[in-house]
């Protein structure tokens, strides 16, 4: 969204929008890997303040995900909300062409965006967090067993008759048992 400096009052501007992961080019490839499916458009909070010349914007996101279990495979749904910060600041003249890698990235690592002239585009920093809102390693719960990997039967729902082999949870804890 873009937005100009004069729409930013004294008191700070309060924007709310829907932001929707399927429509935006910088997101379709974790769409398209699986790994996470959005359900629905992200809903986007965003509470901007003009601090001397730059402007700090305090986000909030929301999202409804289905995510797939890195453990069991099992696909589950799961609601995921982030709180962010940054900071836009004027593009320096000097780094209206900036060399590949070199100020970027150090402006990267603080949390610091540029904004040309008298307008800021708030997409880029909303993508990186909506991105961040996708876990690692999705588990359906904090507890998931897994699948056997002997049988393949998802050890949440289905018995398992398989002998507890080496590398088994069962197993690790008998033999640091055993050292003892
Ligand atoms: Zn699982
Ligand atoms: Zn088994």
């Amino acid at each position: 969204m873009r937005v100009h400096l004069d729409a930013i009052k004294d008191t700070g501007l309060h924007l709310a929008y829907e932001f929707n992961p399927a429509r935006d080019e910088g997101l379709a490839d974790v769409e398209q890997s699986g790994e996470a499916v959005f359900l629905g458009p992200v809903a986007v909070s965003l509470d901007l303040d003009r601090v001397a010349d730059t402007v700090e914007v305090h986000g909030h996101l929301s999202a409804h995900l289905r995510l797939t279990c890195a453990r069991c495979l099992a696909e589950f749904e799961q609601d995921a909300v982030a709180d962010f910060f940054c900071v836009f600041t004027p593009q320096p003249e000097e780094r209206r062409q900036p060399t590949p890698g070199d100020l970027e990235l150090s402006a990267d690592d603080v949390g610091l965006l540029f904004f040309e002239g008298q307008v800021l585009e708030t997409d880029e920093a909303v993508r990186e967090e909506v991105l961040a809102l996708v876990p690692y390693r999705a588990l359906c719960r904090p507890d998931c067993r897994g699948l056997c990997s002997r049988c393949g039967a998802n050890l949440n729902t289905d018995l398992c008759t398989c002998p507890a082999a080496p590398g088994d949870p069962r197993f690790t804890v008998l033999s640091t048992f055993k050292k003892r």
